[in-house]
């Protein structure tokens, strides 16, 4: 037999390790033991050879959802003689001086069994309180003020323990040992409801915050990240004032159910969504909706999807529990960032929620829920941040700062990139704020100094001001290649790919707006090989809002500008005649708004790529037959055209084709062009793996459809899972061709 000592370095305490280890030692009959020290986990393995090594590699391979390793040391290593001992859990032990580099932040933690079973168990000293949590759940991000993770440098601090609290936490052999948000309704945190002048009401605030939402009234709840606006998901009148107030028409609202079962009812779960939604990360997952259930249209109209979450809080259980389901969207005002303070919460939402439901455990850093569609993560947020994504090299020390829209930064630590939580669009005072604020908290957190700012190419980027501002060494980087690079990295790629980026709006090194983009590159560099033809944005900024602007600039490419019939439909016109204030564009998602207001599914939005995801939302998925795809060569690049595709449009909806069909020929079109256009590439170049990013590979048929249609054709797909394809995942992009550059001293 032999006896080996390891050390586990990385997210390893707080997020159910050492059960996990436990568990797997005696499935592998391994003996020893394990113990949290004030820097890692130390295990020491007791077995044949066998037995440890696929110890290892399942520790590497499937460690425990919220947990991140980052290292694991051998640090002895030798035969051992004599009876296997039983594998325990030993006492936790305090180094003199831990390195506070080796110290790392857990995400916050979905309620676990336990816990719920003790707040629903009557018998329970814990019986309906609201803030119960132990070692294996519960919040850690938002309520840590520093490091290493204690009590003391909580927002718990202000909490002093009862005496069976404490007890708990002493006691090695109880759930709660070091449990440090422990608290029981003794000695913890409480619960105040008050209507929206902050006056308190009388009662169980629970019991009472139930019977308002079933009255129909909104109610802001504090939970771990910040605010949630609720209200009843099947009253449809008390969604609409919530919509109205929110001055929010028609972006999708979240929900959250009891359980399962519930979701059921309206939405299609698979294995995988079950796993996820039950998992301590609880995200909100993108959900197929039911065609029979009785969910409102209003939640998430013209989608057909909806998002769903399970509760992740004691007091999500209690307040779901009454109900099929609660809308539970972010409490915030349009375009700012979410509301975490109690104050603040109710001087900026008066005029939205009806009453508050407040507590005082203080959230220090607030975080949004989470989204995932397809094992997608598209908004990394609350029960993912800060975990790192790990790499297999160090990184020279950067801040990478992201770009505009679902802004975030990243940071590099070690052989790790810390990727901000999901902001918002970087876009108002509010948002930069925030932005600011999270960007000193991770920096002091994670005891951080960049020495190198790392940008967008946009000069107008509220993030890219930002980094000139730093005074650091800085480069800036073009938006599609740090879309690139970031899916490359992801998937473990080195060498040289061919990269479809699709999205909405990029700055382009020819200054024109990008968005339709096949290249060939590494983190290096890069090359356009391909592009949708470009078209001009009559207005800019506000064609994207009115989409059926960008339609009359396409149709009048092929003489059909007489379809659109608008009031100034004339003086769009003339603005594209005279070429007044009407940027290139080459962006995929200008061409399914185009699509979208010229069907007359979306003619001005409301929310971002509204028409895009509203066209896709009406395609019939069983249509096979495509328009043309339309490749020609001019200087050295393939250009995608879509005069042929927009002719036969025109066609079919002057014949009256529903727009069911309409919207499938054209993402047929969309797959079938960068197919082809990728078949030329490969064939001059001989690559043969390719990576998807960009807003618009959150569309699922064109993600599905793409990735069949290139396998077909023999070629390798990567596409994103962790890193969001949006313009959160900019930021990594950034990171990664910095880091590049910088160790090949080309910066
Ligand atoms: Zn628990
Ligand atoms: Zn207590
Ligand atoms: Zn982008």
């Amino acid at each position: 037999m032999k006896s080996v000592e390891l050390k586990v370095y990385g997210v390893v305490q707080g997020v159910g390790f050492r059960p996990y280890v436990s568990k797997l030692a005696n499935s592998l009959s391994i003996g020893g033991w394990v113990k949290n020290t004030s820097e890692c986990v130390e295990i020491r393995l007791i077995g044949e050879e066998k037995e440890i090594n696929a110890f290892i590699s399942n520790l590497k391979l499937s460690p425990p959802p919220l947990s991140r390793v980052v290292k694991i040391e051998k640090v002895r290593e030798e035969n051992y003689e004599g009876e296997k001992p039983s594998f325990i859990i030993l006492k936790s032990e305090k180094k003199a001086n831990s390195a506070r580099d080796n110290l790392w932040i857990p995400p916050d933690v979905g309620t676990c069994d336990d816990c719920l079973k003790e707040i629903f168990n009557d018998k329970d000293r814990r019986y309906r309180y609201p803030f119960t949590n132990c070692t294996n759940c519960g919040p850690r991000f938002t309520i840590i003020l520093d490091l290493p993770y204690d009590r003391e440098k909580t927002t718990m601090k202000i909490f002093k323990m009862c005496e069976r609290c404490e007890k708990e936490y002493n006691d090695i052999n109880d759930r709660r040992f070091h449990a440090q948000p422990n608290a029981c309704p003794e000695c913890g945190p409480e619960l105040r409801l008050l209507d929206n002048r902050g006056n308190k009401i009388d009662g169980d605030p629970i019991e009472k915050t139930i019977k308002l939402l079933k009255e129909g009234k909104i109610v802001a709840i504090k939970g771990i990240g910040g605010f949630h606006l609720a209200v009843d998901a099947l009253n449809e009148r008390a969604i609409n004032e919530l919509r109205r107030r929110k001055n929010r028409p028609h972006k999708p609202f979240a929900l959250m159910a009891f359980n399962i079962d519930r979701i059921s009812q309206f939405a299609k779960v698979n294995q995988g969504e079950r796993e996820l939604l039950l998992s301590p990360i609880r995200p909100i997952v993108l959900l197929r909706k039911r065609e029979s259930s009785n969910l409102p249209e209003n939640i998430a109209p013209n989608n057909k999807y909806v998002g769903f979450m399970l509760p992740y809080t004691p007091l999500h259980y209690l307040i779901t529990e009454p109900f099929q389901a609660l809308v539970m969207t972010s409490g915030n005002l349009s375009d700012e960032p979410i509301i975490y303070e109690n104050e603040q919460a109710l001087l900026k939402l008066k005029n939205i929620a009806d009453f508050f439901l407040i507590h005082n455990r203080e959230i220090y850093t607030p975080c949004d829920d989470s989204i995932v569609i397809n094992g997608m993560v598209t908004r990394r947020a609350r029960g993912y941040t800060p975990l790192p994504l790990v790499g297999e090299e160090e990184f020279p020390e950067i801040l990478a700062c992201g770009g505009e829209e679902k802004s975030s930064f990243a940071l590099s630590r070690k052989n790790t990139i810390i990727l901000s939580q999901y902001i918002g669009d970087l876009k108002d005072l509010e948002t930069l704020e925030r932005y600011e604020l999270l960007i000193e908290r991770f920096k002091s957190l994670f005891s951080l100094n960049p020495r190198h700012v790392v940008c967008d190419l946009h000069p107008l980027y509220l993030s890219t001001r930002y980094a000139e501002a730093t005074g650091l060494p800085i480069l800036k980087v073009q938006h599609h290649h740090a879309h690139m690079t970031s899916c490359m990295w992801e998937n473990g790629i080195s060498d040289k790919v061919i990269g479809i980026v699709l999205d909405g709006t990029g700055y382009g090194i020819d200054e024109t707006i990008w968005g339709g983009e096949i290249f060939i590159g590494d983190y290096l560099e890069f090359k356009r090989v391909a592009h949708l033809r470009p078209i001009p944005l009559p207005g800019g900024e506000k064609a994207i809002r009115e989409p059926w602007r960008i339609a009359l600039a396409y149709l009048r490419e092929i003489g059909k500008e007489d379809l659109i019939i608008e009031e100034k439909a004339k003086e769009i016109l003339r603005m594209l005649k005279l070429g007044i204030n009407s940027p290139l564009s080459s962006g995929c998602g200008r061409l399914f708004d185009a699509v979208s207001a010229f069907l007359g599914i979306r003619k001005s939005i409301s929310y971002e790529a509204q028409a895009a995801i509203e066209l896709e939302g009406v395609a019939n998925e069983d249509e096979k037959s495509a328009y043309p795809a339309e490749l020609r060569e001019e200087k050295g690049e393939i250009i995608i055209d879509w005069k042929r595709m927009w002719e036969e449009l025109v066609k079919d909806v002057m014949r009256g084709t529903p727009v069911e069909i309409c919207s499938m020929k054209f993402h047929n079109y969309i797959v079938n062009s960068i197919s082809e256009a990728v078949e030329i590439i490969r064939g001059k170049t001989h690559i043969e793996k390719v990576v998807l990013s960009g807003g618009v590979f959150q569309n699922q048929i064109i993600l599905h459809k793409t990735v069949e249609s290139l396998t077909k054709r023999g070629l390798m797909v990567y596409h994103h899972k962790e890193v969001p394809t949006n313009d959160q995942g900019i930021a990594v992009g950034q990171l990664l061709i910095c880091a590049e550059k910088i160790r090949k001293g080309a910066v």
